[in-house]
């Protein structure tokens, strides 16, 4: 059976032949050789080029997953976490730097929807949360994607958070349960001066009833002031959450 099937992907990749997700160069489907890993996956759909400047992050902070400061350690924080406030998010992990290739990758995911990209970085994203933070993955745990406001879910027609979560919430066998709603759509937050974007988005989450008691693995496409994770583990939190973590592709 696997020789039409090879065949068929052959003659479909002549037809229309893969791209790079982040700088659209064609690339050449490797069969000889199936990948080892959710991330040699995701790596795999990459031009060598990107691949090669793909920035994945091997030691971060376990607050902030940032690769900053000295002494970092599986106990100890960066040093800019120990001086800030991280709200009810105890860990955040992260896969690689939101720089080069990795952020084209991700803008196409918010632009395109591209559903399989969104599950390959989701399952890298889910393999890291193996390795590094296993003692997250109890049986209780589930998979919340942070959600977009109605409005401009429906106007996108997905929600690239989400799409990550499914492959998350694949690797990890766990629910994806989306327990958060968006109470009002917050305007970008590029531009806004860190401190006032906890601001901005205070209030900006209402969380379900059955988050109550719940562990939550809060899921979403990056982390940059960590603002967005605090105002939606705050609204978990308030809503009876008894543990809240995050996992982003970048930051
Ligand atoms: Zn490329
Ligand atoms: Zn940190």
């Amino acid at each position: 059976m696997s020789f039409p099937a090879t065949l068929l992907s052959g003659l479909a990749s002549l037809i229309a032949p893969e791209r790079c997700p982040a700088c659209r160069a064609y690339t050449l489907a490797d069969e000889q050789r199936p990948p080892a890993s959710a991330r040699e996956a995701l790596a795999a759909q990459l031009c060598a080029p990107c691949q090669e400047r793909l920035d994945w992050l091997e030691v971060a902070c376990r607050a902030c997953a940032l690769p900053r400061g000295p002494g970092l350690s599986e106990s100890r924080r960066c040093s800019s976490c120990r001086s800030q406030s991280l709200g009810r998010v105890r860990t955040t992990t992260a896969l690689y730097r939101y720089r080069g290739p990795g952020r084209h990758v991700l803008r196409r995911l918010k632009y395109e929807g591209h559903d399989p990209l969104g599950r390959a970085l989701g399952r890298a994203l889910g393999e890291r949360l193996r390795r590094w933070r296993g003692e997250l993955l109890s049986e209780e745990l589930v998979i919340c994607p942070v959600p977009l406001h109605a409005w401009r879910r429906l106007g996108r027609g997905y929600n690239q958070a989400e799409l990550i979560a499914a492959g998350v919430a694949e690797a990890l066998e766990r629910p994806l349960v989306c327990l958060l709603r968006r109470r009002r759509a917050t305007r970008a937050l590029y531009g806004v001066r860190r401190h006032h974007r906890d601001q901005v988005l205070s209030g900006a989450f209402r969380a379900l009833p059955a988050a109550a008691g719940a562990r939550v693995l809060l899921v979403d496409d990056i982390r940059t002031s960590g603002a967005t994770l605090r105002a939606a583990g705050r609204a978990l939190h308030e809503a009876g959450a008894r543990r809240i973590d995050a996992a982003v592709v970048a930051c």
